[in-house]
């Protein structure tokens, strides 16, 4: 087991991490900007190495800056947590090079699933079905017209290097095409530095349905049953669920038997998130995130496995702690991201939070980093605290959310727990009946 890991991330995240290693007896590292210096991480850590100015790029994204924290601190072991450097294949070769381990998949995984082409090709030789498109990049107009009319309107075509729901662009009828595809292309040059796109049947009404996979980097693969996050903003995630109130058990099997398989294949190492469009009983790879991810307490709720936990012994060479069949699924959980936002024109709101009171009792669990008094640094994204409830059904878990919700204060900045007092009272969210349009659509009535 490690000595000493050092957390290379800020917020929630940093904070979740740093209690599950507290919890194995491991020393802890936190890395900060100076605009983080109060942040509840930094005081909660052993150690704490200040490592630039608030800019990202000049701190949590500092390689450089990193690994010499590392080795003035000892730490044999990095986090990444989620976001910055977290599916940044160099990162993980540098560590590599440094000898220290760096907690998640190989540098080679981490970069054959962050190019979106290569990684729908793997899914496919791996027996995971895709969305209908082409085979891989299109540059021509005329291709693109080509596919497009074998796979039939509407497409979209995507960003091979995308990621955080940019560089996509739908096109629904051929006269949209060239537009499109040259729209797609240069957005994605200008925002990836990489212009490769690619099409895609744009399905229509789908869910967002997503396996927890986990493999042992020695052939074995489990996986931790699926999260329904269909509930989003311009591609962004605000709530989810597992399990899927879509999905049957057969259903279910099917695809976690196929994603387990699959890692397994791979001799992937580590923690992993296959995500999927899900329509009328069909499921279609978009893609596979190589990390942990925002929402994974909720698979913790139902399952009573820490991931973090997992992600460190497996990392540390003492595999998995479970096997597929002591994986079972108890119960619902419901997660809300809490973001400092307008609850209806959903901007940033920073600031000084005045008073922090978050709810309590059976199945609740509040990550946050955040505290009264704390004043939310400017320059990173928004989100405070997530919302994690578990109730023995979806019913009890509503109730609870909703008696938790009108529990929660938070004072001095604007944020989205108002958004979701309105939701958890709607009849389409109370019946689980959403697709992945419905939120926009519910927020453009203004209801
Ligand atoms: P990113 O890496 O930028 O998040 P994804 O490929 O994961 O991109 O897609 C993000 C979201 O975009 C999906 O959750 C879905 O809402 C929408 N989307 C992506 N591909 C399709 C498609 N073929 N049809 C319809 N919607 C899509």
């Amino acid at each position: 087991m490690f000595q000493k890991v050092l957390i290379a991330n800020r917020g929630e995240i940093a904070l979740r991490v740093l209690r599950a290693c507290k919890e194995l007896g491991i020393q802890t590292v936190v890395v900060h900007s100076t605009a983080d210096t109060d942040a509840m991480h930094v005081r909660l850590a052993d150690e704490a190495v200040c490592i630039g100015p608030p800019p990202s790029r000049d701190s949590y994204l500092n390689i450089h800056q990193i690994v010499a924290a590392c080795e003035i601190t000892g730490a044999d072991a990095v986090h990444p947590g989620y976001g910055f450097l977290s599916e940044n294949a160099k990162f993980a070769d540098i560590l590599a090079a440094h000898n220290i381990t760096f907690i998640g998949p190989s540098g080679d995984h981490i970069r054959m699933m962050g190019d979106k082409i290569e990684a729908k090709r793997t899914a496919k030789r791996l027996g995971i079905p895709v969305v209908p498109g082409s085979d891989g990049a299109v540059t021509e107009e005329s291709e693109a017209r080509r596919i497009a009319g074998e796979i039939g309107y509407p497409v979209i075509i995507k960003a091979s290097a995308g990621g955080g729901g940019r560089g996509m662009k739908v096109a629904r009828s051929e006269a949209e095409l060239e537009v499109a595809l040259a729209t797609a292309r240069s957005e994605a040059g200008a925002a990836f530095g990489d212009d490769a796109v690619y099409i895609e049947k744009y399905l229509e009404k789908p869910r967002h349905i997503e396996l927890q996979v986990f493999g042992d980097g020695a052939g074995k693969g489990v996986h931790f049953g699926e999260r329904d996050c269909s509930l989003q903003r311009r591609h962004q995630k605000v709530w989810e669920e597992a399990l899927s109130p879509a999905l049957n058990e057969a259903e279910r099997e099917r695809i976690g038997t196929i994603c387990a398989n699959a890692v397994a294949e791979l001799g992937y190492s580590g923690a992993g998130t296959i995500e999927f469009l899900y329509e009328n009983g069909e499921f279609y790879f978009i893609e596979m995130n190589t990390r942990l991810q925002v929402e994974h307490p909720i698979t913790e709720a139902i399952t009573g496995v820490d991931l973090v936990h997992e992600q460190i012994r497996v990392a540390s060479g003492g595999g998995l702690s479970v096997t597929q069949k002591d994986i079972r699924f108890q119960g619902h959980a419901i997660e809300c991201r809490i973001n400092a936002e307008d609850p209806r024109t959903f901007m940033p709101s920073p600031g000084t939070i005045t008073h922090f009171h978050t709810p309590g009792g059976l199945g609740i669990r509040v990550d946050s980093g955040v505290y009264s008094g704390y004043r939310i640094p400017p320059y990173y994204d928004s989100l405070i605290g997530k919302l994690i409830v578990h109730g023995r059904n979806r019913v009890e878990c509503m109730m609870r959310l909703r008696r938790a919700l009108d529990e929660f204060v938070v004072d001095g900045i604007n944020t989205t727990l108002p958004l979701f007092r309105d939701l958890v009272g709607n009849h389409d969210i109370a019946d689980g009946n959403y697709d992945i349009h419905w939120l926009e659509k519910y927020l453009a009535k203004g209801e």
